[in-house]
């Protein structure tokens, strides 16, 4: 069999090519904002959790920040104004969500190295009471479960055989459904899917090095690193009454500027959909006094598309080549999709 030719791989490729670079200078005459996102670092094989959380290894990620040390303004949440007023540039924002060590543990001292800087995002909950996410417990269930698959799936119309070694398919399938279900319906969910994996809910002590402590946040921050609201329990805003939001919001804040002495301007909507938050939300940030919120599907920010409140963020991944890296920071027309 043909393996399938992977486009973007293949004009990744082609960018740094003499025959096409007339037309690609002429593409990536780009000017404005483009904001990487990372979740976590280093190397997943052989954990039961998300795998798509880890965004690259350390050796990637110690390439990427060399490259962009090298070759872009590196800006942070306290440059957005001034660059958006000067309209002039190209400025790149390194950015990670949620909280965990390994940002601590292995992110940092490369950003340190590189003397670049990065905005964290933490979800305050699971600094103060430490606990798997959903992705990362709906992950160890299906990867624990002794069993082949599961008949009665909550949510799903058919059943679900888990597809070995590593159960991935089942585990996406399943984050999918989850994103999608209304609020009060989530944890019912984790429930049945416990029981029907025959795992029953993950203990709370696998979490207990999943996220950085205060003391490490204070650390980075103290050491030029930026730090951002990603609230409090992470659930998807737009899913919640206005009251809920706001508390969200509001305690996330007061959380993170009573633990590092600082106040925060950045905010970051969990998922990060188009739907995962509203007007409601945005003018809930405003009220509270975050200057700016970022979302997570693709695009980067141009000056005549600069949306303050939802400002798009691009996702690298672990599969994401040095190749493709270099050919979304020069062209992110078309790579940062
Ligand atoms: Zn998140």
């Amino acid at each position: 069999m043909i393996a399938p030719i992977n486009k973007r791989a293949l004009l990744a490729r082609m960018v740094g090519q003499r025959t096409i670079n007339p037309f690609m200078r002429r593409c990536s005459s780009w000017s404005g904002l483009l904001v990487l996102n990372y979740h976590r670092v280093g190397d997943p094989n052989g954990t039961l959790f998300d795998w798509e959380l880890w965004s690259a290894s350390e050796e990637s990620f110690d390439a990427q920040m060399s490259y962009l040390a090298q070759n872009y303004d590196i800006v942070g949440p306290d440059d957005l104004e001034e660059i958006r007023r000067g309209q002039r540039g190209r400025h790149v924002m390194i950015t990670f969500d949620d909280g965990y060590r390994d940002n601590y543990e292995l992110a940092f001292p490369i950003l340190k190295q590189h003397h670049t800087t990065a905005t964290f995002f933490l979800t305050t909950g699971y600094l103060d009471h430490p606990s798997l996410a959903w992705w990362d417990e709906i992950a160890w269930m299906v990867r624990t479960s002794d069993r082949t698959g599961i008949d009665q799936a909550p949510c799903l119309s058919s059943e679900m055989t888990f597809d070995e070694p590593g159960r991935c398919r089942a585990i996406h399938q399943l984050l999918s459904i989850y994103k999608q279900l209304p609020h009060d319906e989530t944890e019912q969910f984790l429930d049945s899917l416990a029981d029907a994996a025959g795992t029953g809910r993950a203990p709370a002590n696998l979490a207990r090095d999943q996220w950085m402590t205060w003391e490490m946040a204070r650390e980075m921050h103290c050491e030029g690193m930026s730090l951002g609201g990603h609230t409090v329990s992470h659930p998807v805003l737009a899913r919640h009454e206005p009251a809920r939001q706001e508390q969200e919001i509001s305690q996330c804040k007061q959380r993170i500027e009573d633990q590092i002495g600082a106040s925060i301007s950045v905010f970051a909507y969990p998922v990060g959909s188009r739907t995962a938050f509203d007007r409601q939300t945005q003018s809930l940030l405003s009220k509270h006094g975050f200057e700016a919120a970022f979302s997570f599907y693709g695009g980067y920010n141009a000056w005549d598309d600069w949306s303050p409140y939802d400002l798009r963020r691009v996702p690298i991944e672990q599969a994401t080549t040095l190749a493709e890296f270099r050919a979304l920071l020069s062209t992110p027309q078309v790579f940062a999709r």
